[in-house]
């Protein structure tokens, strides 16, 4: 496919994609206006896209069943399963004013569904891509982010925050994207792998997030709950973590869970804080203790992790990795380990036999490195 053209009007067509992205550390933080840095990663879903005369969308995916079709005044509730994504993404442009040109949108990805990646971050941002070049139109990547968060929120039906669309829109090679909810600010923050002699290995686990829908819900409310005992608006505004655990717990908050609730939260906004201090000087292999301290406090404060995920991280630091950390929402997923390059071999093996020992299929492992975001996209030019 030709690159994609782009002059006073609509394109002729082209290819346009967008990346899966996996959270380095600060997890369930996002909720509580908090600190999360993600990386885009090289693993991408693209789109052929060609406008069509009849007024329809055809979209299709590599592996995903039956060419879906839906009219530009597409609405929520009309498209679901998969084209949901794609039909949302469309959908809320047009809600942005996008002028729509239908098509053909044929789609293919080298992202997994459901590994932790964001594979429908990826998918979004790729068709948002694809709209936006059939239309010949740009648009700032924030709009880019928050737009097809709407689909996934609104047209999906899936209450998701908004941190994988911003990782698959400002995504950088070499770099990962701070991203500070509370005061709704992005920062690239410098991550060079691969010169500093380290590899990321995703480690999906293939246990899936079952349960995962109700515990995510109890862990707001008990954030919500333990802001609204200390008087703030959220977690955010707590720094001190021992004073946050012993206020917690003098509000009555119950036997002392919800104050190792907290104390997660306000440990894993430091634990951003100073893996972005040591980014910045350069000092990457000192992050491994600040993964494996995200990971024990998301077992022990938060609850969130499973046997599968311990598992994983133990057998990967006993094999040798810096640090690891399950990565994303937990009960299930993936983890992230962080290695010498010339120890990843040993590690996903040290993990595999692990797993076949305690008696469960052997996980995939998959190498990752931060990576560029959605594209090609036209300049703004929104007055
Ligand atoms: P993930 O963590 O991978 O984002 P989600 O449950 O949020 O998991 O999204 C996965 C869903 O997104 C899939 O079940 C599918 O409906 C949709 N999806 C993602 N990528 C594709 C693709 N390349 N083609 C079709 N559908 C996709
Ligand atoms: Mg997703």
């Amino acid at each position: 496919m030709a690159e994609p053209t782009f002059g006073t009007g609509p394109s002729t067509g082209g290819s346009w994609s967008a990346p899966g992205r996996v959270n380095l550390i600060g997890e369930h933080t996002d909720y509580n206006n908090g600190l999360a840095l993600p990386i885009a990663i090289g693993q991408r879903t693209t789109v052929e896209a060609v406008p069509a005369d009849d007024g329809v969308y055809r979209v299709s995916s590599a592996g995903h069943g039956q060419e879906v079709l839906f009219g530009p005044q597409t609405q929520p509730g009309e498209v679901t399963g998969w084209a949901a994504y794609v039909a949302g993404t469309v959908w809320a442009l047009g809600e942005l004013g996008v002028p729509l040109v239908p098509g053909s949108f044929t789609i293919s990805s080298e992202v997994p569904t459901g590994a932790g990646l964001s594979s429908s971050a990826a998918l979004e941002c790729a068709v948002a891509c694809g709209v936006l070049g059939l239309a010949g139109r740009g648009l700032d990547r924030h709009s880019l982010a928050t737009a097809t968060q709407r689909a996934e929120n609104v047209y999906v039906g899936a209450p998701t925050g908004g941190m994988d669309q911003l990782a698959s829109a400002f995504g950088r090679a070499g770099s990962a994207l701070l991203v500070d909810v509370g005061a709704d600010s992005l920062e690239q923050v410098p991550f060079e792998l691969t010169e500093s002699g380290l590899e990321l290995l995703v480690i999906d686990t293939g246990s899936s997030h079952s349960h995962a829908d109700g515990e995510y819900g109890a862990r707001r409310r008990s954030c919500e709950q333990a802001a609204a005992a200390l008087g703030v608006a959220s977690l955010r505004d707590v720094q001190d973590a021992p004073l946050a655990e012993t206020l917690a717990s003098l509000a009555g908050l119950d036997d002392g869970t919800i104050a190792r609730r907290v104390r997660h939260v306000i440990t894993e906004n430091a634990r951003v804080e100073r893996t972005v201090a040591l980014l910045r000087e350069k000092r990457i292999t000192e992050i491994g203790p600040l993964l494996l301290a995200s990971h024990e406090s998301l077992r022990d404060d938060y609850e969130v992790t499973v046997p599968v995920l311990d598992l994983a991280v133990d057998a990967a630091m006993a094999s040798g990795a810096l640090g690891a950390r399950m990565t994303g929402g937990g009960f299930g997923g993936s983890v992230i380990a962080l290695v010498d390059a010339g120890l990843s071999e040993s590690v996903a093996e040290g993990v595999s036999a692990a797993f076949v020992d305690a008696g469960h299929a052997a996980p995939t492992t998959r190498s990752v490195v931060p990576a560029d975001g959605a594209g090609p996209l036209l300049p703004d030019t929104t007055p």
